[in-house]
Parts: structure tokens; sequence; C-alpha cells
């Protein structure tokens, strides 16, 4: 039986990435997907006849171009480019605004809502490129020689440690309120405090959850995000031809069941059907808790590592409703006319902070809100192969709904109902929605859980918060990659520096790999 070199359980963008950094290296690389498609969350499919959507995560900003370079991902018809604008957002009193990649053409746009903050946007944005060139260097770098603390030592003027205590440890409410007077500018920016992490704008830490974005990259657009050109899944299969073209093996409808362990060490791995594949290093694309609890399993290892993973937060709080239209919706408070300009970069719902904090206080509670936050994206407008002449892709996504619901299990039932409140919140500011929709699907928490394999949904593998970042993502002690078990390796959104599509894990964790490997020859 062959021994490959290295194994990768799961074939996401992460797996892939890492698999690929081997494969240039030279290493014999299989990758063992479970589904009978590509990228896990970073997938793009045709959900109804004629329309393929990104069925799980939607725009991109922090792949960082190092890492698209360096794999020649470009040669292998990876293609994206920056939303433009960044998003127009929505209020109930019919205003909206309008944010440009362009800072100086976002300004007299904030203007029409606050003069004072029109004045203090370009500071907020300048302090927020500061702190994005700290985290960019952090992000690239596996935490193998350094910790949590140097990270934190990099911010010394008295100048860069205010923006420590604002961006990195602070709450998104107080982030905002540094700089804005505006209920609606709070809400609007408040809301990328809130992705994927089940942390309130009140929440010690959760300006941190926004200020992780500050790393984004497209092109020369810092801290914008954008569109993959034919879907998210067009990068996933980049990376896949780039794998393909350097060697390495990928087999689908593979599941994983056990990695082998001799003597304290990784040796393979064991698949449903019973089929067992030798290698002489296991990558594990999985989230941490499916990865050591369920893959390794509990007798392997420390019982304070056990304890660990059983108090890891990873609980998903992220919905996404995916939609066919057969035309676009007309939106109120967005001049009238041709919309398009408008949502190009897609439509933000979030208009103040309260709100916000309305709708996580109901999640607290373990109930759905009634009104949560929306963030819109048509990509069929610049990317029209995506869907039928003439029709559009509509996705929608927001935080917080509880994975645990105080009422008991989601059925189907009480998932239509919050998918009817979602569709309300968007009709509040675009009344003919219901008209135009065609087809639609709708995830919350325990079908991410399912469909991707994720542990309890969480679309990070595992909360963005402060005590599971950097040197410590996902448990202390654990933070460069190397498992408690040896040649045993953690190359998902679960390892530094967490979720978001950056192929930044599965980089850093191929850096700590090859270091092994080198070492041990
Ligand atoms: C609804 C949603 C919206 C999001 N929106 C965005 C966004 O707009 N922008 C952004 O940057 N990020 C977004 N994200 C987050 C981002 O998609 C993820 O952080 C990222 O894709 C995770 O990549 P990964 O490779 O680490 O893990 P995954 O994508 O989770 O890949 C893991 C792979 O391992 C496979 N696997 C698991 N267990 C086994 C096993 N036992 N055997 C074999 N295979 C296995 C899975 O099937 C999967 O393919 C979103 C995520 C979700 C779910």
């Amino acid at each position: 039986m062959k021994t490959y070199d290295a194994v990768v359980v799961g074939g996401g963008h992460n797996g892939l990435t890492a698999a690929c950094y081997l494969a240039k290296a030279g290493l014999s690389v299989l990758v063992l997907e479970r589904r009978e498609v590509l990228g896990g969350a970073c997938v793009t499919e045709e959900l109804f006849p004629g329309f393929r959507l990104n069925v799980a995560s939607y725009t991109i900003g922090m792949l960082q171009p190092e890492i698209v370079d360096e794999l020649g991902l470009r040669q292998a018809g990876f293609d994206y480019y920056v939303r433009d604008p960044q998003y127009t957002a929505v209020f109930p009193d019919g205003r909206s605004l309008v944010v440009y990649p362009d800072v100086a053409r976002t300004i007299p746009e904030v203007a029409k809502l606050s003069r004072r903050d029109a004045a203090a946007w370009p500071r907020f944005e300048a302090d927020g490129a500061r702190v994005g060139v700290i985290l960019r260097k952090y992000f690239l770098m596996p935490a193998e020689r350094w910790r949590w603390g140097d990270f934190a030592a990099e911010f010394k003027s008295p100048d860069d440690q205010r923006l420590f205590a604002r961006f990195i440890l602070g709450t998104t409410r107080d982030l905002v309120g540094a700089y804005f007077e505006s209920d609606a500018i709070k809400g609007v920016l408040a809301f990328g405090g809130a992705v994927g992490t089940f942390v309130g704008p009140s929440t010690p830490g959760s300006a941190y959850s926004k200020a992780h974005h500050l790393a984004a990259r497209i092109g020369d657009h810092l801290g914008c995000f954008g569109y993959v050109r034919g879907g998210m899944g067009a990068l996933s299969q980049a990376l896949a031809a780039v794998l393909r073209g350097d060697g390495g093996e990928i087999r689908t409808e593979a599941t994983v069941e056990r990695i082998l362990i001799q003597d304290g060490v990784a040796t393979g791995v064991g698949l449903a059907g019973g089929q067992e594949v030798r290698a002489r290093m296991v990558l594990s694309n999985a989230d941490p808790t499916h990865t050591l609890l369920g893959l390794v399993g509990e007798d392997h290892l420390d019982p304070q590592v056990v304890a660990d993973l059983r108090s890891y937060r990873t609980d998903g709080c992220s919905y996404k409703v995916n939609l066919a239209l057969d035309a676009l919706p007309r939106f109120r408070g967005i001049p009238d006319g041709d919309q398009t300009p408008y949502l190009r970069g897609g439509v933000v719902i979030s208009p103040s902070l309260d709100y916000l904090e309305r709708a996580y206080q109901e999640a607290v509670a373990g109930r759905a809100p009634r009104r949560p936050y929306v963030i819109l994206h048509f990509q069929s407008l610049t990317d029209p192969g995506l869907a039928p002449p003439g029709k559009h892709t509509l996705t929608l996504y927001g935080d917080w709904v509880p994975y645990h619901r105080a009422d008991g299990p989601w059925t189907e039932a009480n998932k239509a109902a919050f998918a009817e409140d979602v569709l309300d919140t968007v009709a509040e500011y675009a009344p003919n929605l219901r008209d135009v929709i065609r087809d639609r699907m709708v995830l919350v928490p325990p079908d991410i859980e399912q469909r991707f394999n994720i542990t309890r949904g969480n679309i990070f593998h595992g909360d963005l918060v402060l005590s599971q970042l950097f040197s410590l993502r996902p448990i202390p002690g654990f933070g460069a990659h190397r498992m408690p078990i040896r040649n045993l390796y953690l190359c998902g959104s679960g390892s530094h520096p967490g979720g978001y599509v950056s192929a930044l894990p599965g980089r850093n964790a191929s850096t700590i790999a090859l270091a092994d490997w080198k070492e041990s020859r």
C-alpha cells in the first residue's frame, strides 16, 4: 500500500492551500473530501436551474496577494475584483449611505448624514489602516516563535496604544462611538463587529471582530472586499488545479472517520467503508472539535486538552438565505431610475447600534431575532454568467441566530418562520422583494453544521474572540498548528489566524509542517 508524505482531511480552501504548498515542496499529497464538491464553505453551486450561488461565503478580501502570487492562482484561472461601491446602506427614514473603496468619494456621502462624521471619517479610515498593517504582518506568520504579547507589543506609541485599546480590546459600541455621532453611521459601521461570532456590540472584545477585516486587501484597495469572478467556488477550483498540476491527488466523497495513531504519532487516516490511507503526516482542515474529539478521540488526549476543547466557543450564530430572482427588487431610499450602480457592491440593513443590540439580546435569550441585520449581495449584477439572462442571484447573510433555540430544536416550520422575518426585514426597504423571488434556500446553524460538517455550524470553526486568537487558537498551547499528536497539524479556520476565505491557516500550517518535515529528514 502506498504511503503518502501527507494526507489532508478535507478539501476546503484551506486544506487545498496547505496541500498546494506541500506539493510545491515536492511531497506526495492526497486530499480527502467527504462532499462531492470541493471548497467547503468556499463553494459556488447551481442551487436552482441556471442560477449559480455562493452557498456559504459570498465576498472575498482576506485572501492576501502574497498567496495568490506564490501559488500562481491567476494562471490557474482565478480572478477577483473590488466591490465598487463597497456597499449601500439603507435606513428606515428613507436615507441611504454609499460607501466607496475611495475614501474621498465617500466623504460627501457621509456628510449627508452628519457633517461632523464626514470630518471624522478619514481619521477612522487611517487608524483602521494602521491596525490593518499590524494585523496583516501577524496573519502571515504561524504563531511559532511569537506569542499574543508580541502582537500586543507592536502597538508602541501612545497613539498606537489607543488603537490597541479601541480596535482590539474594546467594544464595537465604544469603537464607533469614539469617532462618530450619527446613529445611522454607527449602526452601519458596527455590523462588521457582528460577523460570525456570538458577541454583541457591547461585549468586551467585540471590536476585534470588526478589526479583523482591516487586514483585507483587493489589489491596491486596503480594507476592502470584492467578488471572485465566477463565484467563490472558482477560488477552490483554481487551488485544486494548482494542486493537481503539482502532482497532488484529490478524492471526493471520501469521509475520514478516524486519524490513525501509533505510539502517539499520526500515521494516516481510516475512511468510512474501512479503507486505511497511510501517511507520514496528517493535516486536518476539519474544525478543531471534530478533528480532536471526533477523529483523534479523547483516549489519545490529555484531559486538559479535552477540557479546553469542551469550553472552546464554537456555537454557530449565522444565517444565510440564497435566492434566485426573476428581476431586481426596487429599494426605497435609493434614487429612482437605474438603481444598479447602488446595488453592485451589496446593500446593508443595520440601521443603528440599538437595532443590533436588540437582535443580539434576542439570540442570547435563545430566540431568532424578528429583525436581524441583513447583508444583501447581487453578484450576478457584475458577473452575469451566474444567472440566466435578465435574472439575478441574491444572497442574504446575517447573525445572530441561536444554535440552541430556547423553545426546542430548529424545525422546518420555525426555520421557515425565521426566513419570513428576514424577508419582511428586507421588504421594509424593498417592498416588491417577494414578487421577484423565484426560488430560495435557507441555512441556519444546524444546516451549516450538516452541509459543511462544521461543529455546531460556526462559520469560522470557532468564534473570533480574543481568548481564541493568535497563539491561543484554537486552544492554549497549540497555536502553531501542531496538534497534541505528533505529525498531526490543524490547517483550517480553527487555527491561526482564524476564519474567512483567506487561505492563511492553510499557508501557515504548511510552513510549520514543512519545517518539521525538513528537520526529520
Ligand atoms: C454562511 C457562511 C457565510 C460566510 N461568508 C463569508 C464571506 O462572505 N467571506 C469570507 O471571507 N468568509 C465567509 N465565511 C467564512 C468562510 O467561508 C470560512 O471561514 C472558510 O471558508 C473556511 O475554510 P476552511 O477551508 O478552513 O474550512 P471549510 O470550508 O469548513 O472546509 C473544511 C472541509 O473539510 C471537509 N471535511 C470535514 N470533515 C471531514 C471528514 N471527516 N472527512 C473528509 N472531509 C471532511 C468539509 O466537507 C469541508 O469541505 C462564511 C461562512 C459561512 C458558512
